[in-house]
């Protein structure tokens, strides 16, 4: 039987995590102006708080399991604005683990990854793909030729799985490739300026006769690389459910002090317009939060389902978009002042509903699987 009831353990964890995004919390505005400064590797207010992510690692028997608790975590991580300790969740680290051969996980295993993608052509569409890796028989290497743009962790990354088009005597199609920092041909731009979440690395990253060894091609399937995605857009809405508590939170404090607070046995006549509006947006949030853990309890139980993922994902991008604006209209001219978190939270939760698939793709996906229809097809 399916049960989100959280366990003695998992309470513990998350108790901690809650106490930890508050801490951070005060560092959320650090970065809005500064987009050149990385994100420290800890807050000062980590010394001698435990790192949560370790307490998982050692309590996992004990806990609803490590899927849905890191979900969790980076919702309290997002609902602070900015992690205390960072805790990459790096897409290019599961596409290897998903895609790459035994000996090619373990050699990049323990380096953050980033997912160079994305070129200025569309990202939703990796067809597109103009990349391209030319093979050298001479050299026994790959010749990557290329762009990509919007890259996280393009700077601070070890390495980059870039998705590039073959140029071979034998083969034809897409393919991935890791290319580690320092190989000659890499260079990373200047740091992207972003409407939000501008704490985090994003650069475009260019490939110039960049060569790599044929050790480096990953020569899994396009299609069970992009299976990666299905890990992580349920946490992409773990990050949204994180900031739209925080939004709700706050919005609530600030009615409490004109005297309005939700009341669930009141109906919409009996109540406010403000708190009618937060109330239907706090039962969107619930029902995201159940999506997100269902999708992570099958990933957990069965692996990751492709609709289940896109099902939190789209979700996710929603809700943020949605209460987010919601809180500025219910401020009023407050909620606009970079005295409030609001603005920030608006800023920062557009973007769930872009990256790693917009709203509209994962709409197509959950409709091409539904109705059985391949992307040639429903497009
Ligand atoms: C902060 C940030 C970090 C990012 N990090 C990475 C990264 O690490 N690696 C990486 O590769 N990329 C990254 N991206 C890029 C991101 O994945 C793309 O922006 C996203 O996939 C959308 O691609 P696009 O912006 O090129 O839009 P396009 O693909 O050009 O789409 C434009 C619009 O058309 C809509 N659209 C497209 N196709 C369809 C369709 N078939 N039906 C209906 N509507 C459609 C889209 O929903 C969108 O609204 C990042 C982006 C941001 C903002």
């Amino acid at each position: 039987m399916v049960s989100f009831a959280l366990t003695r353990a998992d309470r513990a964890i998350l108790k901690e995590a809650k106490a930890q995004a508050d801490l951070a919390s005060r560092h959320a505005r650090e970065f809005e102006h500064d987009e050149d400064r990385m994100l420290p590797h800890a807050f000062p207010e980590a010394e001698g708080r435990p790192d949560t992510r370790a307490m998982l690692a050692h309590l996992e028997p004990e806990t609803s399991g490590a899927k849905i608790l890191t979900a969790l975590l980076y919702l309290e991580d997002w609902r602070g604005g900015v992690p205390l300790r960072e805790a990459r969740y790096s897409l290019g680290n599961t596409a290897l683990r998903i895609a790459g051969a035994p000996e090619q996980y373990e050699r990049w295993r323990n380096r953050t990854i980033a997912i160079g993608l994305t070129e200025s052509v569309g990202g939703s569409d990796p067809a597109s793909t103009r990349t391209t890796a030319t093979w050298d028989a001479a050299a026994g290497e790959w010749v990557i030729e290329g762009e990509k743009i919007f890259i996280t962790y393009a700077e601070s990354c070890d390495a980059v799985l870039v998705l590039a088009r073959l140029v071979h005597p034998e083969r034809r199609g897409l393919s991935a490739f890791m290319v580690e920092k320092g190989t000659p041909g890499l260079s990373v731009g200047r740091q992207f300026r972003k409407m939000g979440i501008r704490f985090e690395d994003t650069a475009p990253l260019a490939f110039s006769a960049c060569r790599v060894p044929a050790f480096n091609h990953i020569d899994g399937d396009l299609k069970s690389m992009l299976r990666s995605f299905s890990e992580s857009r349920p946490v992409v809405a773990a990050y949204a459910l994180g900031v739209t508590r925080a939004a709700l939170d706050f919005t609530w404090g600030r009615l409490a002090e004109i005297g309005i607070a939700p009341d669930y046995d009141q109906g919409p006549t009996e109540t406010t317009a403000a708190a009618d509006r937060l109330m239907s947006l706090e039962a969107e949030w619930e029902a995201t939060w159940t999506v997100v853990l269902q999708a992570k309890w099958i990933e957990q139980n069965e692996g990751p389902g492709k609709i289940d993922s896109s099902m939190a994902k789209a979700m996710g991008g929603g809700l943020a978009r949605r209460v987010t604006q919601t809180c500025i209209d219910v401020l009023g001219v407050c909620g606009l002042s970079d005295a409030y978190p609001i603005e920030k939270a608006f800023r920062d939760a557009r973007i769930f509903d872009i990256y790693e698939g917009t709203g509209e793709v994962q709409r197509l996906i959950i409709a091409r699987e539904i109705l059985g229809y391949s992307p040639k097809e429903l497009n």
